[in-house]
């Protein structure tokens, strides 16, 4: 096993084990609904702004591990960020699993989200593992969307 291999079990299965900020939200700033009809993700994630700050992130909802180590990744790494910071976090991680799993990767974009580059094998789960930041994007661009986001 190589050890980014490792180090990606490792980080989804303490993830999914003790998923960090989850739970709901009172008076969020907006929430948005995002669901993974391929494999039954659904999540809801909270956000609350100050000024231009992602002040705090918090998601609940169910799914498989990937989809639930991805949305507490994310909590933990977009919270304290300015929206332009987070929207930054989405397009590298976004961009990165589109890639063919071959390809390099941004690691100083990236940061702890490289552990992920190891879904690209398996393109089924790529939808896992967007699916809580496509709900983030949804909401950093003001879109109170109707229906839930969906990877679809
Ligand atoms: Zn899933």
């Amino acid at each position: 096993m190589s050890d980014a291999r490792a180090m990606y079990e490792q980080v989804i299965l303490d993830h999914n084990k003790n998923p960090r900020n989850f739970g709901p939200m009172e008076a969020p700033d907006r929430v948005v609904e995002g669901f993974n009809p391929l494999c039954g993700d659904t999540f809801k994630i909270y956000l609350k702004f100050d000024g231009d700050l992602v002040a705090d992130v918090k998601f609940e909802g169910q799914g498989c591990a990937i989809s639930k180590s991805s949305a507490s990744l994310m909590t933990t790494l977009v919270k304290g960020r300015t929206r332009d910071g987070a929207q930054a976090l989405f397009d590298a991680f976004h961009h990165m699993l589109k890639t063919d799993h071959t390809a390099p990767i941004d690691e100083a974009a990236l940061g702890k989200l490289k552990v992920f580059a190891g879904v690209r094998e398996f393109p089924v789960r790529v939808k896992c593992a967007t699916l809580a930041w496509h709900a983030l994007d949804s909401a950093l661009n003001n879109e109170t969307p109707e229906e839930p986001v969906t990877t679809e």
